[in-house]
């Protein structure tokens, strides 16, 4: 009853870097030590940054370092398809309960249009969007469509102030209108937005607790008014700290010394496990272990709540 379901949902739109491994031995030992069930989730949305050699090389990273997951595109399970780029016709269902249940329209604003309005940004580098396309008549949508223009979706937001309580970051609130305003659910070339899969499919998988990354903790206001307008359950949300490098700047794809291929160059599985164990707080020293060994060790009451600092050596 009541089985603790988690998830790890990388995009493979590059190879992994130390910090999805953080991301990924967080979520496994947090589903793990609760005897829960990890789900594998492929968030290859995007035909244009998405690779079948990515995914496939993230798999084998992912094993190579101890992880196993339950459920998953290669080793299927109940509540598949595990890959987006097979969920097409689950999001447009769900595009079509939301349109039932909140005003969705086309937008036909350019990027320039975008940014011209002069709004202010998340963090993210989205910018609030000023609800512009919101008012056009169907006359002038159709007079746009005519004319070539294809729009994106997006869905109207209230103006009212989201609540949640991260397990990790405590109470969180955010104004969906000043902070994102009306948000896109499918883009210009008919690709879902992250925002839209993300409900759709830890809703339809079950999934009870959501470990990622902080920098996607300002996306959660949003995917929580979405799962009230689907009539879908809240996961529980644990929000874990960024990794930085001794400069106090959050690891990018760019450190490459960080890439996992590098990585696997120059250390073992057990070696680097120990590493995030220490960062973890799940040890005192960077001893060389497995991810199964530290189950009995974890607590999220020992993960340091701030960013995390990555010693030099790993570089
Ligand atoms: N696919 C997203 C990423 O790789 C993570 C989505 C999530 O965990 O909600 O950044
Ligand atoms: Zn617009």
């Amino acid at each position: 009853m009541n089985e603790v379901r988690g998830r790890f949902a990388p995009s493979p739109t590059g190879f992994l870097h130390l910090g999805n491994l953080w991301c990924a031995l967080l979520a496994w030992l947090s589903a793990k030590a609760a005897g829960g069930a990890l789900v594998l989730r492929m968030e290859d949305l995007d035909p244009g940054r998405c690779r079948a050699d990515y995914a496939a090389r993230l798999l084998d990273d992912l094993c190579w370092l101890g992880l196993s997951w339950d459920e998953g595109p290669d080793v299927g399970g109940p509540a598949g398809p595990y890959a987006q780029s097979a969920c097409g016709e689950l999001y447009a269902a769900a595009l079509e309960r939301l349109g039932q249940r909140a005003a969705l329209y086309p937008c036909y604003c350019t990027r320039a249009d975008l940014h011209a309005a002069g709004a202010p940004h998340l963090s993210d580098g989205t910018v609030v969007y000023s609800g512009r396309c919101r008012g056009l008549s169907p006359a002038q949508r159709a007079a746009r469509e005519a004319a070539g223009r294809k729009g994106a979706l997006r869905i109207a937001v209230p103006d009212e102030t989201i609540c949640f309580t991260d397990r990790l970051l405590g109470p969180q609130r955010q104004n969906l209108a000043a902070a994102c305003g009306d948000f896109i659910l499918r883009r210009t070339d008919g690709v879902y937005a992250y925002q839209l899969a993300v409900v759709v499919d830890d809703g339809r998988m079950g999934i009870t607790q959501v470990v990622r990354g902080r920098d996607l903790a300002s996306s959660t206001a949003r995917q929580l008014y979405l799962q009230r307008l689907l009539g879908l359950p809240q996961p529980e949300y644990y929000h874990v700290p960024m990794l930085v490098n001794p400069a106090g700047q959050r690891l990018s794809k760019r450190e490459q010394s960080l890439g996992v291929s590098a990585l696997r160059g120059r250390c073992t599985a057990r070696e680097l496990c120990g590493e995030l164990a220490a960062l973890a707080g799940l040890a005192d020293t960077p001893a060389p272990v497995r991810p199964a060994e530290l189950l009995e060790v974890f607590s999220w009451d020992k993960v340091p709540r701030g960013d995390i600092t990555v010693p030099a050596r790993l570089f």
